[in-house]
């Protein structure tokens, strides 16, 4: 029997997400046929892959890079494009059925709606594109029949839990969180953090951003709401508890009081291999989970006094409109300045709390409204930040 294989683009493929995802195409030959890799700035990485995968096209989004990578690819029957608009245009070629979104940021968003409007299947991992544009998201990919698989491990564990039970309504969902490194901290102990030990996480290593907004709890903030969109969830049906060992990966709590977990080692290399097979499992080599082990799991509340960022996101989702594509730039621009050392730790959730305060919330938004809000936050956030 002849099975056509998936054409798979990876928007952000020099990334912790990217690279992982490639291990995953690598080791499945016979069925991922690789299309398209796309990255931000690192070119060098971009060549290598290029090299290596001899993928259709490539594009680095900064133009600056440009002449590098076409010398590099010069001998080889590549594709090279750059900037953002090629970003969003090399998604729909016929040969791609399924886009991975594994850049980072607000980015994320208008190459998504490309890959939407031209009927792709969307594995996302781009958290941000949803946090920003939901509403819009949701509504695009109805229209043009695109199916969304999530790679987020939360994500992916709540979608898991509900294969079978597309009939059974959820009561309500538990995002598992490992609490981050500063799990038990102060107040007082996280005005004095310093940038190394937010990079610190405990049990996952990922791109910049994600580890301080893990750091900051943020990430689950952003979770919550990305729950929301890709399971049609009420605020009050979105739970979060925390999990040091991320074992657990979420659960699902059905009407009869039944709860279904997702379980395994972390490793981001399953849901984004589940995503981009969905519904097929193919056999892995990942490492198994052995209960010797772990012989405790544990759960936690978390702490929402200390970590502002949880009760901060459900507030944005609950303004609905822009609110939280405001809140998502502030963060961003905050998130930055923190990696420059611009800005304090407890700065980042200052910035974020005073910006969405102050926004003007637009609801029933359209593409553009959501492009204005993320500029007007971004302008305020810097000037909080101090940067011009
Ligand atoms: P990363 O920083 O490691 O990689 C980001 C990728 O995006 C890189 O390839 C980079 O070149 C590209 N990129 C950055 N800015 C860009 C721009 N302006 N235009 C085009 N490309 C750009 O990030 P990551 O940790 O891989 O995370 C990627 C996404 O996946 C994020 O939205 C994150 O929240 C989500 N996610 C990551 C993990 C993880 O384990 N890393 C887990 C869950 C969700
Ligand atoms: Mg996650």
């Amino acid at each position: 029997m002849h099975v056509q294989k998936k054409g798979i683009a990876i928007l952000g493929s020099t990334g912790s997400i990217g690279t992982q995802a490639l291990e995953v195409i690598e080791s499945n030959p016979n069925y991922f046929d690789l299309q398209v890799l796309t990255a931000g700035s690192n070119v060098s990485l971009l060549i290598e892959q290029a090299k290596k995968y001899k993928p259709n096209t490539v594009v680095i989004a900064n133009e600056e890079k440009y002449l590098e990578l076409r010398n590099a690819l010069e001998d080889f029957d590549i594709h090279v494009y750059a900037g953002s608009d090629a970003l969003s245009q090399v998604v729909e070629s016929k040969e791609v059925h399924v886009v991975l979104t594994a850049l980072v940021g607000y980015a994320g968003l208008i190459p998504t709606i490309k890959a939407i409007e031209s009927r792709k299947t969307i594995a996302l991992a781009n958290k941000e594109t949803l946090v920003v544009a939901g509403e819009l998201i949701k509504k695009l990919a109805r229209k043009y029949q695109s199916n969304i698989y999530p790679v987020d491990s939360e994500h992916s564990a709540i979608f898991q839990c509900l294969m079978g039970e597309y009939k059974n309504p959820i009561e309500k969902i538990y995002l598992t969180a490992s609490g981050g490194p500063f799990r038990g901290y102060s107040l007082e102990q996280l005005k004095t953090v310093t940038l190394k030990q937010a990079l610190k996480h405990p049990n996952w290593s990922m791109g910049a951003k994600i580890t301080i907004d893990s750091a900051s709890m943020m990430n689950k903030g952003l979770e919550i709401i990305e729950a929301k969109w890709l399971f049609d969830l009420k605020e009050d049906q979105i739970d979060v508890i925390v999990h040091p060992q991320s074992i657990i990966h979420s659960i699902v709590q059905f009407e009869d009081g039944s709860m279904k977990a997702q379980m395994g080692l972390p490793d981001m290399k399953l849901p984004i291999q589940f995503a981009l097979t969905y519904p097929d499992r193919l056999p892995s080599t990942f490492p198994r989970f052995n209960f010797l082990d772990y012989p405790q799991l544990n759960f936690e509340k978390p702490d929402v006094e200390v970590f502002t960022s949880l009760s901060l996101a459900r507030e944005a989702m609950l303004m609905e409109g822009t609110a939280a594509c405001s809140l998502n730039a502030a963060n961003e621009i905050a998130v930055e300045a923190f990696l420059n050392e611009k800005i304090s730790f407890l700065d980042i959730l200052e910035v974020n709390e005073k910006v969405l305060k102050q926004i003007n919330n637009q609801t029933s938004p359209s593409l553009t409204d959501y492009i204005d809000a993320d500029k007007e936050a971004r302008n305020f956030a810097k000037k909080l930040c101090g940067i011009n």
